[in-house]
């Protein structure tokens, strides 16, 4: 089933991209329609979902079944080589990389590995930071992959049921006012609705979810108009908002706060920002207190010039302040569409340009309830708002769009109808 990750070179140039998330995956099927490449696509995942989506896998309200490209199938048809396994170290010296063994369903597949490359670019993503706090680690949830995510909806599935049964609702405290912890408190209020229409009764009274920043509101990222109407719109489904509140520690019952307990059955880590923890271990590039490779305005590493680093793991000061660009898709899928068309020049040292970021804005949705978008330098309508359903269909948008990018324009329609007659005819959520 798998490539074991190739053991023989032949004159084209390798190059090799570690991670195949919203940057990764683009690119590589990019790169992997030139002939005079050698495209090989490290991941310890067998299969991509599109990131921006795993709070509502987390939740319920999506099922993954519907949106997994598995890498097999991508590599096969995108001329491209998918080499499965955790990269577990980089050395520049010798252009060389090192792979954890592999295992699938619990049997070891590929062992331990090194593999050459002529350029390598890094796409490994982030993770949530923990500051440091004590107990994150042991006894809070994050849904930074899809492994996380599906281990939460498992878990919160039976859970929220017994909720409903038991008339004891189930308390949820999410730390972490961003996108990712304010999508996804909405999501789980909505699975609750769900669950009730599906007659498991309890809807919103079987949750209590209170949602904890130490910034002083919501969605920092957005403008305050959109914080604000964010935060009333949550706790009108009825979520408790505490923000300027310090986590000091998360244990077994709940979150320590700065004088009180905040007692919780399930607490999520969804704040902060760090590039994945293979970023920990490149001692050699020069990165960023949170990880971040820092990049030329090619997208190239300052420290190595075989090395690239896009979207998430990568700090590219590219901002109007010049601070570096935001973790956001849009930005990795720019840089990827970047190294896909100069890649091939840069590398040959010839005049490419620099890559320039263009704003378009930023969308947050509140599961099926409202959604918020806050357009950008270069949105059509220069710098605006836009809400309900309009940011809600900018919000499927960003995901079509992604889709098209990675099978084509046919594909990816006959996959959107496909979901929408699959729609019709079974419940798109999980309960399961
Ligand atoms: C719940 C949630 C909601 C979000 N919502 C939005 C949104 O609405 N809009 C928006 O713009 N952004 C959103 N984001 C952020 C967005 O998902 C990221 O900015 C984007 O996915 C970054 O793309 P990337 O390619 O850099 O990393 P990713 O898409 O995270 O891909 C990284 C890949 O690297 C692989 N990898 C990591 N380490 C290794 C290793 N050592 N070896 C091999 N493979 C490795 C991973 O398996 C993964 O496939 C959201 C994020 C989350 C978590």
């Amino acid at each position: 089933m798998f490539v074991s990750g190739p053991d023989t070179r032949d004159a084209r140039r390798r190059v090799v991209i570690v991670g195949g998330g919203v940057a990764g995956l683009d690119l590589a099927g990019i790169l992997g329609r030139d002939p005079a490449l050698d495209v090989i696509l490290l991941d310890h995942a067998t299969s991509h979902v599109w990131k921006p989506m795993l709070h509502s896998i987390a939740a319920g309200t999506h099922d993954v079944a519907q949106v997994e490209v598995p890498y097999v199938a991508q590599a096969r048809h995108h001329g491209f080589t998918y080499v499965p396994g955790r990269v577990d170290g980089i050395d520049p010296v010798t252009r060389t990389i090192g792979v954890a063994p592999f295992s699938f369903h619990g049997r070891e597949l590929l062992p331990q590995r090194t593999i050459d490359y002529d350029t390598l670019v890094l796409a490994i993503g982030s993770v949530a930071a923990h500051f440091d706090v004590a107990g994150v680690e042991e006894h809070a949830r994050h849904i930074d992959t899809l492994a996380e995510a599906r281990d939460f909806q498992a878990h919160v599935a039976p859970r929220l049921v017994e909720a409903a049964q038991t008339g004891v609702p189930l308390r949820v405290a999410i730390v972490g006012g961003g996108a990712t912890g304010v999508q996804l408190a909405a999501e789980l209020v909505q699975i609750a609705d769900i669950a009730d229409d599906y007659g498991l009764g309890g809807g919103r009274k079987s949750l209590d979810i209170t949602l904890v920043d130490r910034g002083d509101r919501l969605l920092p990222a957005f403008p305050e108009r959109i914080s604000s109407a964010a935060r009333t719109r949550l706790e009108g489904l009825g979520i408790t908002v505490r923000t300027g509140v310090d986590v000091s520690a998360v244990h077994e019952s709940g979150l320590q706060l700065e004088d009180e307990v905040l007692p919780a059955d399930l607490c999520v880590w969804a704040a902060g920002v760090e590039a994945a923890p293979l970023a920990a271990t490149l001692d050699t590039l020069q990165r960023m207190r949170n990880g971040r490779v820092v990049v030329d305005n090619h997208c190239r590493s300052i420290s190595s010039p075989d090395i690239f680093a896009i979207g998430d793991c990568a700090a590219f000061g590219g901002s109007e302040d010049g601070s570096p660009l935001p973790p956001t898709a849009q930005v990795a899928f720019q840089q990827a569409v970047y190294l896909g068309r100069w890649l091939p020049t840069i590398v040959l040292g010839e005049k490419a340009p620099a890559f320039r970021y263009r704003d378009l804005g930023a969308l947050v949705q509140l599961g099926g309830y409202d959604a918020y978008g806050a357009l950008g330098q270069f949105g059509i309508f220069g710098r605006g708002f836009l809400r309900g359903r309009v940011a809600q269909a900018g919000h499927a948008f960003l995901y079509r769009r992604h889709q098209m990018r990675l099978h084509g324009i046919g594909p990816a329609l006959r996959l959107w109808l496909a979901e929408r007659i699959a729609g019709k005819a079974r419940p798109s959520s999980k309960l399961s």
